[in-house]
């Protein structure tokens, strides 16, 4: 029985396992990778004591400082389910990397309870967000094949073609300033009449000569051969279907929590975040939460990492109780 299980493996893991190490528990971090969404940051100017950095040299280097106290997290882990056992401990199911290629399913003893692949006193779910899908015809069969939810990642794929980013707020405007900078031309497709973003981005954008901004347009279909030739939206004021040529296609318009895995008596929001207090304390005792998942306001890497400290201090306090 561990004292606690750390799921995820970025900011506020990486930050909850130096704690951890130095309060000499018996813990460990299981995730799916590491980096998280850190590693697809791009330049990273925030991070206090470093000026400028790059996403993935800093998870690197995340890495490194948990290596530097003896912490190797366990990856390719992902993690289906924590189960609350009768005595308040948890049970956490998961899937290893070869069990997902199979499409193995999670074995159960023969009275219907999981079996466990971890136990701990303690469980901190630093578990992060993905990327919300637009949900239209195309999308699924050419992800990959044209269609990225990571701009940072896979826009310089599409080095001096026609391009287009599906979304409104900070995270579209921030990938189509970048597309601005590698695509012959791009487009900026929002549903909206006006961006939700950063009125600095917003100037931004708007002074680039190579961006086209489309206001009032709902995307209904991607179109493509083997890879993406193009999009189809709806003009929302005029009831107009229409169609522009693009070869790639960024999708921005927000993130979902990868909070499914909790037990289902864990209070989330309507976001589906899970809700915590001041302490990353969930309503479950013994359970924590910390960085994107949780219902904390501003999602950073600086926030995300404070929170993950908090969780453990949190925790070890949960265990001293138990123990007395
Ligand atoms: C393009 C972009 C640029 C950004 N730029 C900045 C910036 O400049 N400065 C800044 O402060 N912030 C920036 N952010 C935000 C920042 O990256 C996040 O706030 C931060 O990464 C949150 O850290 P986290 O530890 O909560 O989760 P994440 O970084 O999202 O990591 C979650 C981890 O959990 C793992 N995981 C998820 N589900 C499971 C599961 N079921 N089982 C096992 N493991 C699982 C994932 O594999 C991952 O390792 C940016 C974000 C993006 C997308």
């Amino acid at each position: 029985m561990l004292d606690l299980l750390i799921i995820g493996g970025s900011a506020a893991a990486t930050a909850a396992g130096i704690y951890a190490a130095r309060r000499n528990l018996n813990f460990k971090i299981v995730s799916k990778d590491f980096g998280g969404e850190v590693a697809t940051s791009g330049e990273i100017g925030n991070w206090p004591g470093i000026k400028k950095i790059d996403g993935l040299e800093l998870s690197n280097q995340f890495e490194d400082h948990l290596k530097s106290y003896g912490i190797e997290p366990e990856l390719g882990v992902w993690v289906e389910k924590i189960h609350k056992n009768n005595d308040g401990t948890f049970c956490v199911t998961t899937k290893k990397k070869e069990e997902l290629k199979r499409g193995e399913k999670m074995s159960e003893n023969g009275n219907g309870s999981p079996v466990c692949d971890y136990e701990a006193k303690t469980v901190i779910v630093v578990t992060g967000v993905h990327p919300k899908s637009l949900d239209v015809l195309g999308e699924k069969e050419f992800r990959r094949k044209g269609v990225t939810y990571c701009t940072t990642c896979d826009g310089p794929l599409f080095k001096d073609k026609i391009t287009a980013t599906i979304g409104g707020g900070n995270s579209a405007l921030e990938s189509s300033i970048m597309m601005a900078g590698i695509a012959k031309k791009h487009y900026v497709i929002n549903k909206n009449p006006q961006f939700k973003g950063d009125k600095v981005l917003i100037d931004k954008i708007s002074k680039l000569e190579n961006v086209e901004i489309i206001y009032n347009a709902l995307t209904l279909e991607i179109m493509g051969e083997q890879f993406v030739t193009g999009l189809k939206y709806k003009d929302t004021e005029t009831n107009e279907e229409k169609q522009l040529d693009v070869e790639g296609i960024m999708v921005h318009i927000g993130m979902v929590p990868n909070s499914d895995i909790v037990p289902n008596d864990v209070k989330k929001n309507e976001f589906g975040e899970i809700v915590v207090n001041t302490r990353a304390e969930t309503n479950v005792p013994g359970l924590y939460a910390a960085g994107d998942v949780s219902n904390i306001p501003f999602k950073q890497i600086v926030i995300a990492a404070g929170q993950g400290a908090t969780a453990v201090l949190s925790a070890i306090e949960y265990i001293n109780r138990l123990e007395k």
